[in-house]
């Protein structure tokens, strides 16, 4: 019997496989890291074969420590790092270059010149983004501009391009021989590509950047039968179902469902996803408008985006570059050793910064520093930062949307700092609520993929499943949480005009 859903969270730090059952609970996981390539400054590369041969290793992992064979699977679904982009050869399957991930900024003069006198918005009112280094298209550009014969080869047919999903997709379901070339809607759509109206490609933008038709994936919904685990692979037959970028995943995970309903992940980056319905609602207010989800052929639901470059990457960077510490998790115990910040602002600007500014000009800096200051302090200057910068976008989705947020789901790696959620729920003024299921952005995965296949009946299975861990209730003084609001604003002006 096919007791369970397999999912596959291909991530930006790791992959993860993790089998569920069908109230929800985690059965078995395995999980690998895959290395970090900073080849120059703002340049951030994976090896896309590593990926691969890391993501088949975890899924025999979790099969083996759950004593489970594929029979047990009822069906696979895929959770991504989005934007990252991949560019391989359909032939050969070899990527002709490694992944260029989200968080790289080589791109900036491409995106410069795309947007020329119309500016950073030029395509915006149709995609839905701004334009920016983040987004695969121009990261696709640069790979046809810059890597020897890729473009000949790109234009006779036989380049593909696709986000981790799409690769580990083809991959699963026969690569060279057979494998199925499609993502779905929420990954498209952070693609700068795709029309957020009629959920296809846009050739005329597409022209814009250079890059063939022929090279992009087929456009589906986020949960339906995409294809089977190749034969003799690790997982034939078994219908890969599901496809969600990480985020929404996430929100699906976490059954933001109703308009208004929003969700917070703090993991390398943060994001928080603000469910608007099927209304793409166009942000005045420096966020994303991007697909949400779609379930089969029911309507697409829409989102508003708040993305963050730096969260929890910039405990590493404490960890690893000043090494301050050997665990993230110590980041707590030092910040905890003092009452507050000291007078000491960090604002990690280490990829220009994101939402709501979108200034790829700013660079880091630390402020506000005296004698006083001391390591301590600057563990809880880098919390209090993740904080504020979130709620800069949650101001920023009430600008947008109306809608007055009564409460945050979180999830991601940094969710287990109990300063730091407290310290959020202070600034935000509203309580911020932790599932028992933290692995949401897998989980979400798993039921799109299991919805597809009649294994969970729909939304409401999500529901049901859903159960509270902790809540963190405000308690800061309303003047105190504003004073520490002002300053960080004011931090957060110093790091401008960095980049020329
Ligand atoms: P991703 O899915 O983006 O790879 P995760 O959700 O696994 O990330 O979260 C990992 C991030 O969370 C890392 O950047 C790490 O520095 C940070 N992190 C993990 N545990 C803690 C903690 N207890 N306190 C603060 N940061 C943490």
């Amino acid at each position: 019997m096919a007791d369970y859903v397999l999912a596959i969270d291909q991530g930006t730090t790791s992959s993860r496989a993790i089998v569920f059952d069908h109230s929800g609970r985690i059965v078995s996981t395995g999980q690998l890291e895959h290395d970090q390539i900073f080849p120059k400054a703002g340049w951030v590369e994976h090896n896309a074969e590593q990926i691969w041969s890391n993501v088949r290793e975890v899924v025999g992992l979790a099969l083996t420590r759950g004593n489970l064979a594929h029979t047990d699977l009822a069906a696979i679904g895929i959770t991504n790092q989005r934007e990252t982009a991949v560019v391989w050869d359909k032939n050969t399957g070899k990527p002709v270059y490694n992944a260029i991930v989200w968080q790289d900024t080589r791109t900036q003069a491409i995106v410069d010149e795309l947007g020329g006198s119309e500016g950073a918005d030029k395509y915006k009112a149709i995609v839905g983004l701004p334009l920016a280094t983040y987004f695969s298209g121009p990261k696709v550009k640069w790979i046809l501009d810059n890597v020897e014969g890729a473009r000949e080869a790109a234009e006779r047919g036989d380049l593909l391009f696709g986000n981790t999903d799409t690769w580990v997709l083809w991959n699963m379901t026969g690569g060279s021989d057979g494998g199925v070339h499609v993502t779905d809607v929420t990954n498209a759509s952070r693609t700068m590509l795709m029309d957020l109206d009629t959920l296809s490609w846009r050739e005329d933008i597409a022209a814009d950047m250079g890059i063939p038709m022929s090279m992009l994936p087929e456009i589906r919904s986020s949960s339906e039968v995409y294809g089977q685990g190749r034969p003799r692979g690790l997982v034939p037959g078994v219908p890969i179902a599901g496809i969600l970028g990480d985020q929404q995943a996430a929100t699906f995970g976490q059954a933001c469902f109703e308009v208004g309903h929003a969700k917070n992940t703090y993991g390398t980056g943060n994001f928080m996803l603000l469910n608007t319905g099927t209304e793409k609602v166009p942000s005045k207010n420096g966020l994303l408008t991007t697909v949400c989800y779609k379930i089969g052929d029911q309507p697409t639901r829409y989102a508003l985006e708040g993305s963050i470059a730096v969260t929890g990457s910039l405990i590493q960077w404490l960890r690893d570059n000043l090494g301050m510490f050997e665990d993230a998790p110590d980041v707590e115990w030092l910040a905890r050793k003092v009452e507050d910040n000291g007078g000491a602002y960090f604002v990690p600007a280490f990829s220009g910064l994101f939402a709501p500014y979108w200034r790829p000009d700013a660079r880091g800096a630390l402020v506000g520093l005296t004698r006083f200051v001391n390591r301590n302090h600057i563990a809880r200057a880098a919390l209090e930062a993740v904080a504020y910068q979130t709620r800069e976008v949650v101001d920023a989705m009430k600008l947008d949307s109306g809608v007055e947020l009564t409460e945050l789901k979180v999830d991601g790696g940094m969710v287990a700092n109990e300063l730091l959620m407290q310290f959020q729920a202070d600034q935000l003024g509203v309580d911020v609520v932790r599932p028992k299921v933290a692995e949401t952005t897998a989980l979400g995965a798993a039921y799109a993929a299991g919805i597809a296949v009649g294994f969970w009946n729909g939304e409401e299975d999500v529901i049901a499943n859903w159960a509270e861990d902790k809540r963190w209730t405000p308690a800061a003084a309303e003047d105190e949480r504003e004073r520490l609001y002002r300053s960080w604003k004011k931090a957060v002006t110093k790091t401008f005009d960095w980049v020329d």
